[in-house]
């Protein structure tokens, strides 16, 4: 994840706060919860498991290997699962094999939401406090094993409970190989999937990015190119969240402007799409959580609360 631009425009933000709009009402016949619950303690051993590999910096063994974890995890449950490769060249002119690992559940259904994360990691801890570690690779705990795990654990609970709605899963490669003042060199994997989608059914109506949403303390405001290209989608998504519960993490105060996967899902693949991501516009700098780009980017900056935020918004979302 990239640099984080703080505007001051005004929003219609009314839009989210007045919308009054109730989700639907969530008891099956017989009272038993239609929305399955999500399991936080496995979606933190997901997290965990991806930092075994090490930092999965494109171009290394660790990469590698969670690659063909990730493509197994999905074959599991997902009824279609593909790996797209292709060679990319890095703002630094570093070739680049990505891998994008797409899943689809139930391609039968026309009526699709896409849910994506990126799963690379940051090869230079860039932002690290202390100057010698800024060679060092992120492990990405937060940054962005969090959003792969959560997304993992929901794929588990759509193989238990199929959906009414279909969804497609896009883990993408190579977001965080950037530069700052270059907003291109970001999300590279997510321009190549939007230039040469892969979609084994129809193209998803709406996309939820998520980046950061694992550490302790989150607070997910509406972004602002979400709202300029997905305002409406943001308001349900919000209400979805407060009506589950969890209106002290999905908050509606105004967020920054990010440079992130979904502006290319919006503006080359053409689907509405927002992104759920931390911001603190607190936090001197970067304006991210504070181990943003550093080596302090590990477990230990990992709540399950945060993650059972996120993945039981995204079941009630879907359910
Ligand atoms: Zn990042």
């Amino acid at each position: 994840m990239m640099r984080i631009l703080y505007v001051m425009v005004a929003w219609a933000l009314c839009a989210m706060s007045c919308a009054n709009n109730k989700a639907a009402v969530h008891q099956a016949a017989g009272g038993q919860s239609s929305v399955p619950q999500f399991d936080a303690d496995s979606a933190y051993a997901l997290v965990a498991r991806q930092c075994e590999f090490g930092p999965r910096v494109p171009g290394t063994s660790a990469h590698a290997a969670c690659a063909q974890w990730l493509t197994r995890q999905l074959e599991a449950v997902a009824d279609t699962v593909l790996v797209q490769q292709a060679s990319v060249t890095t703002f630094d002119g570093t070739k680049l094999g990505l891998k994008n690992i797409y899943a689809a559940f139930r391609p039968e259904i026309e009526n699709r939401v896409l849910l994506l994360a990126h799963w690379d990691c940051r090869p230079w801890a860039d932002a690290d406090p202390d100057p010698s570690m800024r060679r060092r690779p992120v492990m990405g705990a937060n940054d962005a094993a969090s959003g792969v795990a959560v997304l993992l654990e929901l794929a588990r609970c759509l193989r238990g409970m199929p959906p009414t709605v279909g969804v497609d899963i896009l883990l993408v490669d190579v977001e965080d190989w950037g530069t700052d003042g270059d907003e291109d060199s970001w999300a590279l994997g997510t321009q190549y999937w939007a230039r040469h989608p892969q979609w084994v059914s129809t193209t998803p109506h709406y996309g939820v990015l998520l980046d950061m949403v694992g550490a302790r303390g989150a607070r997910f405001a509406p972004e602002y190119f979400s709202m300029e290209y997905a305002s409406g989608f943001v308001g349900h998504v919000w209400n979805v969240a407060r009506e589950a519960g969890y209106g002290n993490y999905f908050v509606g105060t105004q967020g920054g402007a990010v440079t992130d996967d979904h502006i290319y899902i919006n503006r080359i693949a053409g689907i509405p799409c927002l992104d759920i991501i931390d911001m603190r516009p607190d936090q001197e700098g970067s304006g991210f959580f504070s181990a943003w780009h550093t080596t302090h980017d590990t477990m230990d900056q990992i709540d399950p609360s945060t993650l059972k935020a996120v993945g039981q918004t995204l079941l009630h979302l879907l359910y």
